[in-house]
Order: C-alpha cells, then sequence, then structure tokens
C-alpha cells in the first residue's frame, strides 16, 4: 500500500527507508519490510515483518546492535495492504526469486497471476508466499535465465515482465548488486524525486553525473523531507533512477519528456 525505494543515499539509505515509510504510513498497512543491496552482492536482502512499522523497527534495532542490520547503497520499502494471501511474515513484501537476486515491492493487483503462477511453478519455480506480487521476481528470474539476458543490462528482462503483467500495479524491482532501481505503474502511483543537486536534468534527458539522491515512492511525503523535486509518473512508464540521476520511458523504449515539479507544501 505503500512503497518507497532511494538510490544514492549511501549509509543512510536504511534509515531514508524506514523514514519514508513512517510517513506513508496514513495509508494503512499490515506489515512493512526492506531490502538493500549494494555493489558486491549476489542476493538482495530482505527484511520483513507482519504488523505495524514498530514491529519491523524492532527487529531493524536488534540486527544493529548485533552489527547485522541489512546494509546497501540501494534499498527500497513496503507497507502492505493485503489483497492475496493474509498478513503474515512470508506474504509481506518485498518478495524474491529462487536465488535471491531479484527483489520486488508491489502495489496493486496482478489480475493474471494464477497463470503466471502455474506457467512458472511448471517450469520448477517454488512459491513461498500466496501473493499475488510473488510470479514478477519469479518471471524476472526466468527471463534472466534466458539466452538473451545481459547481466551488465537487467532492464530489459524486466521490461518483458512487466508487460506481461495484467491488473494494476505501481512496482519497484531491485536486483543484487546493480546499484540501479527499475520502477514501474499502471493504474496506481508512483512519483520520482530527486536531489535538489540534479539541477539540470529536466526534460527526462539524463541528468549529468553529479552526487545526489533519487527517490521512488507512492506519494511525495515519504522522500518530502530529502527533496522537493518530484516527477509524477504517468500510467505505462517506465523509470529507472541511480545515484546520478533518472530516465523515463514509454512502453516502446522512447525516453519520455518530463517535467521536474517543485512541490510548496512541507
Ligand atoms: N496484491 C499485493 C498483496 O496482496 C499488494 C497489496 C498492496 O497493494 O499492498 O500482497
Amino acid at each position: 500500500c505503500g512503497i518507497i525505494a532511494c538510490v544514492g543515499r549511501g549509509d543512510d539509505t536504511l534509515d531514508t527507508l524506514v523514514h519514508g515509510l513512517s510517513k506513508l504510513d496514513y495509508r494503512g498497512y499490515d506489515s512493512a519490510g526492506v531490502a538493500l543491496t549494494g555493489s558486491g552482492d549476489d542476493t538482495v536482502e530482505v527484511v520483513k515483518r507482519q504488523g505495524q512499522l514498530d514491529a519491523l523497527r524492532r527487529v531493524l534495532e536488534t540486527a544493529r546492535a548485533d552489527g547485522a542490520e541489512p546494509r546497501g547503497t540501494v534499498g527500497m520499502a513496503h507497507t502492505r495492504w493485503s489483497t492475496h494471501g493474509a498478513p503474515s511474515d512470508a506474504n509481506a513484501h518485498p518478495h524474491t526469486d529462487c536465488t535471491g537476486r531479484v527483489a520486488v515491492v508491489h502495489n496493486g493487483i496482478i489480475e493474471n497471476y494464477q497463470a503466471l503462477r502455474d506457467e512458472l511453478a511448471a517450469n520448477g519455480h517454488e512459491f513461498r508466499s500466496e501473493t499475488d506480487t510473488e510470479v514478477i521476481p519469479h518471471l524476472i528470474e526466468e527471463l534472466f535465465d534466458g539466452p538473451e539476458y545481459d547481466p551488465a543490462d537487467p532492464e530489459p528482462a524486466i521490461r518483458e515482465a512487466v508487460a506481461r503483467l495484467e491488473g494494476s500495479f505501481a512496482v519497484v524491482v531491485s536486483v543484487a548488486g546493480v546499484e540501479t532501481l527499475f520502477g514501474a505503474r499502471q493504474d496506481n502511483p508512483l512519483v520520482l524525486g530527486t536531489s535538489p543537486r540534479d539541477a539540470g536534468s529536466a526534460g527526462g534527458e539524463r541528468s549529468e553525473p553529479r552526487a545526489g539522491a533519487t527517490y521512488l515512492a507512492s506519494d511525495v511525503p515519504a522522500f518530502r523531507a530529502f527533496t522537493d523535486r518530484v516527477v509524477y509518473l504517468e500510467n505505462g512508464e517506465f523509470a529507472r533512477i541511480d545515484a546520478e540521476g533518472w530516465t523515463v520511458t514509454g512502453t516502446d523504449g522512447e525516453v519520455v519528456q518530463t517535467s521536474v515539479e517543485t512541490v510548496d507544501w512541507d
């Protein structure tokens, strides 16, 4: 029911995510979770719990005290309003593929999930939740295993997976070791936040490389403490974000001329 994701906040990544979730809690939810990765990782690290944000916070605090908190410079987080599968730790997002290389957060409903799940299960994929969402990481994994997959560029496989989804969704995808996040939306909100230092990246063209941070979220309050510069993504658009900026493309793959708006509320 709420998504916050960011790249470029370095050691602050986990705190940024938990802060973002706390700002989305007006949307209501029954579980919360985070996923982090960074350069050199083979799997995306996931921590998730049924219940309110405090339940997740407690687990993260214990992990931090033990020096075992999830680390990474690329992160995403989710609060769930369950539609398929009861509220539980296993059904909480993020969801991963069999290898732990791909993690996904999703708001909305995948209408054709049963057909996809049957197809993927027949190909050997083991499902660990009852959610509609879990088909997404497995579908991406399936495409990663295909002959055309280039590990240097996961985007085509992710786009192909998204193209197979029917229903409503805002999704963010993280791939282990990849310092880019991928987002797509269809009938569920997804907004992009860009660091003030990215001035000059208006127009949807890639910004010049410079230090900064980029965000994807269900709603602006999730990252409003860090930036007031927002791109409202439209239905069918696909975004890739990293520490240097972002690119928004349409279903045809062509770069979309976005406009960066400055929100003037706190
Ligand atoms: N349909 C998904 C689920 O039940 C996502 C729910 C949501 O939007 O939070 O897990």
